[in-house]
């Protein structure tokens, strides 16, 4: 077994000035985006080839220390974070379109790409790559949480659009799982085992992903309704109808308003919902006359549509930016992102319940949510430095999540496991949570893959 030092010095070697272990990029990547404390890594690598990938994976094994791969760092539950120091392994300069298959329909690329650089590299295509988790996201990233957001009620999460992976094991292996084909009749669903795995069973290399046709004609719009029951109500009703919705969006009274005072809006006082429509010209215009139906039988009034690509892109710049607006608006607050998902039918009942809650706890605490699969977040916003408030906080996130699975649903719709959720692994997978650690015993026997995450004992 060769030494920490050992190590560092064999990946200098082989990387050059792509081995850093300065102070200040070692602190980049030991922060996150959520309210963990600093866990800064022993050194950063940035590989180019899966060759690199590989070979670092062996030095690392050799000396014992741990790997974390990293996208673009915007994971919400601590997932990238280095617990036991070790060697982050940043993809960024592995972000690349390998090929693009148009008749096929598919596309392979490198992890480190993110989801706003392929979308422009496919421009000319007239394909794209719908998954849409707010955030510019790498796809590596992307698929090790199996992201999604806001077109997923429409065009699945990255569970569905990931068709086949390359994977380097912690033994230093490469393998391949799945192929181009839209379906396969053979054996394990490796790739689906990779898609979810947080990077605790390997690094991803490179992904084959389902594109979709640019739809021809795109319609947004936002509507307001007298009540919260009425906006989940008729979310419900739209997706039970048929309506092939591409987004809804839930923004509560409370989100509402922090998007007026944060991003300068003029939303009335009111729960809204966000909405596209996807099709051709007569197909977007009998969804909207459609949803129109439906959302004013439940109190919905004062559409604004947005027809215009730059009208649209501010009104999903908006709701992207939501968790940072709503920081602007609270500057004073230590804020807690919660992420639950339920069947649709209980959407109205969890909704409310857990806004009730909130509002019972006395803190601000906006719920958005795409809600057309049953996925909403609460941003919790105690006061910063304010131990009771912050105790509210972390009483009400674990509640929702005991909600969430009281009804049926899962305590996390999209943002993952990482370090923040593992304490409710156990009540959601119950055995099966044991099963998830036989096979990281089976693949990664030392637990080098990013430690302290996801798994029991981890
Ligand atoms: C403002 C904001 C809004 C967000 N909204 C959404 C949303 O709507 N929907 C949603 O799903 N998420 C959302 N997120 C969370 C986040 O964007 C997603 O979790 C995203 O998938 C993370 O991608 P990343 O490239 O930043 O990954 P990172 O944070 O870099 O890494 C995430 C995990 O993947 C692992 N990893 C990264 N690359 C690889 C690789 N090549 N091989 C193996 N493991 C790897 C890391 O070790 C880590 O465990 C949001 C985040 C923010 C900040």
């Amino acid at each position: 077994m060769s030494t920490k030092n050992d190590a560092l010095e064999a990946l200098s070697d082989l990387l050059g000035p792509r081995l850093n272990r300065s102070d200040s990029d070692r602190a980049l990547h030991g922060r996150s985006e959520a309210h963990f404390q600093d866990m800064p890594p022993d050194a950063v690598a940035y590989p180019e080839t899966t060759a690199e990938v590989a070979e670092i994976v062996r030095l690392c094994r050799a000396a014992g220390l741990p790997l974390i791969g990293w996208g673009a760092g915007t994971s919400l539950e601590g997932h990238a974070l280095a617990p036991r120091g070790g060697v982050t392994v940043d993809f960024n300069r592995m972000n690349k379109v390998l090929e693009v298959a148009p008749e096929d329909m598919v596309v392979t690329v490198q992890p480190g790409i993110t989801r706003e650089e392929l979308n422009t590299g496919l421009r000319a295509t007239g394909l794209f790559f719908p998954i849409d988790p707010g955030a510019n996201a790498s796809l590596g990233g992307m698929a090790s949480t199996r992201a999604s957001g806001t077109t997923a009620v429409r065009y699945g999460t990255m569970r569905a659009n990931v068709l086949g992976l390359e994977v380097v094991l912690a033994d230093g292996r490469v393998i391949r799982t799945g192929t181009r084909a839209p379906k396969s009749s053979t054996g394990y669903d490796l790739t689906a085992l990779f898609v979810g795995a947080e990077g605790t069973l390997g690094l991803i290399t490179e992904l084959t992903l389902k594109l979709h046709g640019q739809p021809e004609a795109v319609r947004a719009a936002v509507c307001a309704f007298d009540s919260m029951g009425g906006a989940v109500d008729a979310v419900i009703a739209t997706i039970q109808s048929g309506i092939p919705m591409a987004r809804i969006e839930f923004v509560d009274r409370a989100a509402a308003e922090a998007f007026n005072r944060g991003a300068g809006t003029d939303w009335p006082d009111a729960p809204h919902l966000m909405l596209e429509f996807h099709g051709t010209e007569a197909g977007v215009t009998e969804q909207m006359q459609r949803f129109a139906e439906i959302a004013t039988d439940f109190g919905g009034q004062g559409f604004r549509w947005a027809e215009k690509l730059e009208d649209r892109n501010a009104l999903w710049a908006m709701r992207h930016n939501a968790y940072r607006t709503t920081l602007r608006a609270y500057p004073d607050s230590d804020p807690l992102t919660t992420d639950i998902c339920v069947p649709i039918s209980k959407l109205a009942q969890a909704v409310e319940e857990t806004a009730a809650e909130i509002a019972a706890a006395g803190l601000p605490g906006p719920i958005v949510g795409h809600v057309g699969d049953g996925n909403f977040h609460a941003l919790l916003l105690p006061r910063k430095g304010d131990a009771v408030q912050k105790a509210a906080a972390v009483k009400l996130a674990a509640s929702m999540a005991e909600r969430a699975l009281r009804l049926g649903g899962t305590v996390s719709g999209e943002h993952g496991i990482g370090m923040g959720k593992t304490k409710y692994m156990r009540a959601e997978h119950g055995d099966a949570w044991d099963v998830m650690g036989a096979i990281k015993t089976a693949l990664d026997p030392e637990g080098l893959m990013n430690p302290g995450k996801l798994l029991p004992g981890n």
